[in-house]
């Protein structure tokens, strides 16, 4: 079995201390005083040593022992309890953003890519547990939030979301769960099946707190119609100790591909009558309107955001993983030399470079898009300049789609190039990338489906505020190509992405004038739209950090390591503008030209 975790954080200190303004959030009020420019190693070295030390240890468990429904109980991995502990007590467990101490977000989702990179599976606990208890914390009563957030701040208590039914996934509007109101106007009866339910029973925690969207019986159909509930396992007593069974009965776990330490589990709420839940925010309106879908989508957007994160932490630890394998597998000549020349290790060979280089450009690619927008995250929330927070509320709007979409795409392909690498070994479990495909696989279906994204992005942000919104951070990579005139060396690559930015101009202008004459284009393209919108901003992003890493290049010495780590983000720069960029040129061919083939070939014929 493969315990491997192979990662370093080398690119996070540049990211932090080099490219994105650091000392701007640190000097925020909310972090003055409190953190600055000369914590940044430090932070990052302590999140990588728990990582290796605590999290990391607990993988192998969720393949030896994956979870599964057992008498009715659905047990962890032993190996999680004490691993649990270990991060509530370091401060990495669940834990509210609003409190002195927190960190800002970029540093914080930085540090959590260690973690969840160890073992995602035991992350998704704490990441659960922050998202459900965020909507009791935004919409729940006074009442709701003394009850619930202590327990589930502290790490006591878990939380679930519960969207997705049996007959209701990507159309969450199909919902058939039902609520009655009680004497209590808090209080709900609640009804229904919720199936895939992550981490929807265990025994980590003495409660689980489902946060479900169900539909108040009379209420509107469709999405309009659905409110939020917070459903305990237990129904909790009121001096905050563990009560009665509130009728939440797991039916099974299921069998899956990957995320063996994850129970994804379907709950059938209220089989006895019995299950009572809490109704956040305001019952349905008159019109039969309530407030749960937009209510959910705070965590949906966090998860999101959360999804692609994590597609990037995996596919970065089969790459890390990867290149040790590389140096040290010895296998074939030099290319074009003689049989009487040494053996070598595989990384001599071209076409493992030309593999090894897709991940790492693309990795780094991940990480600029989603550094970048975490970073927006600090500025909405925490700058005093108000048209500072516009804008950076305006650029998570059009990147998040990006990041969840783009992200967990590529993810899929990266840990395959990884097991490329690897030839027969890398198939097989002995070693972890074949455990990082299985795992990453998933992340381009949970919170909506990749197709959802491009949707989202097309369909809704392209749009959004008379399409203002959108031309705003076109003019990000407008300006950062215009601004480019003396190239230093990557006049090519500034050509290459300002050719992609009027290919991509090109294909939305095609795209929207089609929308009045042939709507079915639109859904046709817009996964690869997406993808050439994350190309074009990635490209950009990477050639600032190209930039960047000459001038930091230059103050050391060629063969001195921190050289050799500055030329490396400029050749891999190249690499993702040369090697990959060109397909969005590619793609706006494809799309001009209109092709409906795929929607024309008769049904029969597939
Ligand atoms: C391991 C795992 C964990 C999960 N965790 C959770 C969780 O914690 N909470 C939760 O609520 N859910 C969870 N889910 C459910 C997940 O969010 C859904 O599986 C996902 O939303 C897709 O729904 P579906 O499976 O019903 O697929 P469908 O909706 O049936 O989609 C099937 C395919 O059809 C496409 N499609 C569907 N509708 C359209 C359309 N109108 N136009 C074009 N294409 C369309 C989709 O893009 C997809 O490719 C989890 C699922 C898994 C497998």
């Amino acid at each position: 079995m493969a315990t491997s975790f192979v990662f370093n954080n080398r690119e996070h200190k540049f990211l932090l201390k080099d490219w994105l303004d650091s000392e701007k959030i640190f000097n925020y009020d909310k972090y003055k005083g409190i953190y600055d420019m000369e914590d940044v190693d430090m932070l990052l070295d302590v999140a990588l040593t728990i990582a290796e030390e605590v999290v990391a240890p607990t993988s192998d468990d969720c393949e030896t022992h994956p979870m599964k429904l057992k008498d009715g109980n659905v047990p962890v991995p032993d190996s999680f309890r004490s691993a649990y502990k270990s991060l509530i007590e370091n401060g990495w467990g669940p834990g509210d953003e609003q409190e002195e101490g927190a960190l800002p977000q970029v540093v914080h989702s930085m540090c959590s890519e260690f973690l969840e990179a160890a073992n995602y599976p035991l992350m998704q606990f704490v990441g659960l547990t922050n998202g459900a208890a965020g909507l009791i914390q935004s919409f729940g009563d006074e009442a709701a939030k003394d009850q619930y957030l202590p327990k589930m701040f502290s790490g006591e208590w878990a939380g679930t979301m519960c969207l997705t039914e049996p007959g209701g996934g990507s159309d969450v509007g199909d919902i058939l769960s039902k609520a009655w109101p009680t004497d209590d106007k808090r209080v709900y009866k609640i009804k229904g099946t919720k199936c895939f339910i992550s981490q929807g029973d265990h025994d980590l925690t003495e409660n689980i707190v489902h946060l479900v969207l169900a539909r108040v019986d009379g209420a509107a159909p469709g999405t309009k119609g659905i409110s939020l509930f917070a459903v305990p396992k237990y129904w909790p007593e009121a001096d905050g100790s563990v009560g009665e069974s509130n009728d939440v009965i797991t039916i099974a776990v299921e069998h899956k591909l990957g995320m063996n330490g994850s129970a994804t589990a379907m709950l059938n709420f209220g089989d006895n009558d019995n299950c009572r839940g809490i109704l956040l925010g305001s019952p349905p309106d008159e019109n039969g309107v309530g407030q749960g879908m937009a209510q959910m989508f705070q965590m949906v957007n966090g998860a999101r955001m959360g999804t692609g994160h994590t597609a990037m932490s995996i596919s970065a630890l089969a790459y890390h993983n990867a290149v040790q394998y590389a140096k040290e597998r010895v296998q074939g000549r030099k290319f074009g030399l003689s049989k009487k020349t040494p053996r070598v290790p595989i990384i001599e060979h071209e076409d493992v470079r030309r593999m090894l280089m897709i991940q790492k450009a693309t990795l780094e690619a991940m990480r600029a898009l989603i550094y970048q927008t975490y970073y927006y995250f600090d500025v909405a929330k925490h700058s005093k300049d108000e048209a500072d927070r516009n804008k950076a509320k305006r650029r998570i709007e059009v990147n998040t789609p990006l990041v969840k979409a783009y992200c967990s795409d590529k993810a899929w392909e990266l840990t395959a190039e990884a097991i490329q690498v690897y030839g027969g070994y890398g198939y097989s479990e002995e070693y972890p990338v074949a455990r990082c495909a299985r795992d990453v696989k998933i992340l381009s279906i949970w919170e909506g489906t990749n197709f959802i994204q491009s949707l989202d992005l097309v369909g809704r942000k392209w749009q959004l505020e008379k399409g203002a919104v959108f031309q705003d951070w076109l003019t990000d990579i407008e300006e950062f190509t215009a601004n480019q005139k003396d190239s230093n060396g990557l006049s090519k690559e500034v050509d290459i992405l300002n050719e992609a930015l009027g290919a991509y101009k090109e294909m939305r202008n095609f795209i929207i004038k089609s929308m009045a004459t042939k709507p079915q284009l639109m859904p046709l393209y817009s996964t690869r739209i997406l993808h050439s919108t994350a190309m074009i901003y990635c490209g950009m992003l990477l050639m600032e950090q190209a930039f960047k890493a000459q001038e930091m290049a230059e103050k050391f010495d060629a063969g001195n390591a921190e050289h050799s780590f500055y030329t490396g983000k400029v050749e891999t720069a190249k690499f993702y503008l040369r090697n990959i960029v060109p397909q969005v040129m590619m793609t706006r061919d494809v799309v001009l030209d209109g092709d409906t083939s795929a929607v024309d070939i008769p049904e029969e014929a597939f």
